[in-house]
């Protein structure tokens, strides 16, 4: 566990090791930004550095060498499962938004970088006549968000068709075998603080006019029943374990389509997303909103829901050892 430096001489000492890792790896490293612009709920206070590497290699050499001088990192995709807290965030976020790369094609195996567009490679394998991810078309995110917590849609999960996966170890890039991962549902078995460079998926092949069918049909199911334009980040929570009835189903019969907590709502059209709205949305009202579906569910369902959402603190000290204790979500 790393904490925050507090001390004027350490906090220099960490702004100097973050500037020459970036200098060093010639990745941009920014300061100032917030997680209202790099998240899909549009909320979230201030980031100390935002590091954004362009290659496997670069964004493994950045892991390492913030390991090695101690300082706490997260990594980031395109911010659409996560909320965070509007607290000031000391650590680095590692965005991997940049790290896209070109896919490569052969034969049925398709390798593609963590930074790609989940969306837009659903659309290259379809036109590549590659069936297996046309469920996954309408999901906002990168390919590394998909992979860290299994994403999926319409029977197609990406764990279902990953060949291998490129991990960062020691500032190298590793390959270990996809069956090496336990793929769940919305949960893998990637250890707090693994970070993922990129996959390989093996596909079958099929007609791209019927692939991008099935894609397109996948797509409007998803229109006629979730909010989209919106500010949201999906489902709020998972499905029950046991239940045949959704969450969204769930909150729909007690009545909360609409409800409001300041800057947040609960989703007219779908009421397991919760929206926000405005230029100065707080986290702190989705939170609150969130609590309260949580409670209710508690005490008129009797069912714990658990989030689907990242929740990020700003004061949780970031962990760093991917063999430290195994990501509980
Ligand atoms: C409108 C909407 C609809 C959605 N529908 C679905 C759906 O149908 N099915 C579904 O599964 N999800 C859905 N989601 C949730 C979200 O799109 C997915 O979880 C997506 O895969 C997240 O990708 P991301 O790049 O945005 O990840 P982020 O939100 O940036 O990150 C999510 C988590 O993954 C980690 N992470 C991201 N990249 C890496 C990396 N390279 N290495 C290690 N860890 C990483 C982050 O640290 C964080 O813990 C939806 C979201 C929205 C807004």
């Amino acid at each position: 566990m790393i904490s925050e430096p507090t001390d004027e001489s350490e906090i220099r000492h960490r702004e100097a090791a973050i500037e020459e890792i970036a200098a060093r790896l010639g990745v941009r490293a920014e300061r100032g930004r917030r997680f209202a612009e790099l998240t899909s709920l549009r909320v979230g206070g201030s980031i100390d550095w935002v590091i954004s590497p362009h290659t496997e290699a670069q964004a493994a050499g950045v892991a390492h060498g913030l390991d090695e001088a101690g300082i706490g990192w997260r990594p980031l995709g395109s911010g659409s499962n996560v909320l965070a807290d509007d607290g000031e965030h000391h650590y680095v976020v590692l965005s991997l938004k940049d790290l896209k790369g070109e896919v490569q094609f052969g034969g049925e195996l398709v390798r593609v970088s963590a930074g790609y567009s989940l969306p837009r490679l659903c659309v290259d394998v379809a036109r590549q006549g590659l069936s297996g991810i046309e469920g996954l078309g309408g999901i906002p995110g990168t390919v590394g968000g998909a992979l860290w917590m299994n994403a999926g849609a319409y029977e197609h999960e990406i764990g279902k068709v990953t060949e291998t996966v490129r991990v960062a170890r020691e500032g190298q890039v590793v390959e270990i075998p996809g069956s090496a991962v336990q793929w769940n549902y919305r949960h893998t078995s990637f250890a707090e603080g693994e970070l993922l460079l990129g996959a390989t998926l093996r596909l079958q092949p099929d007609d791209p006019g019927k692939i991008l069918t099935r894609m397109e049909e996948a797509k409007s199911r998803r229109m006629a029943t979730q909010p989209h334009g919106g500010r949201s980040a999906g489902c709020f929570f998972k499905n029950p374990p046991e239940g045949t009835v959704g969450t969204g189903k769930i909150i729909d019969e007690m009545g909360m389509k609409g409800a409001r907590r300041g800057t947040a709502v609960v989703s007219p059209v779908h009421a397991n997303f919760i929206v926000t709205e405005g230029e100065n949305a707080r986290a702190e009202d989705a939170l609150a909103l969130a609590e309260e579906i949580r409670g209710r569910v508690k005490r008129e369902q009797g069912i714990e829901l658990e989030y689907e959402v990242e929740l990020w603190r700003a004061n949780e000290p970031q962990k760093q050892d991917p063999d430290a204790e195994s990501k509980e979500q």
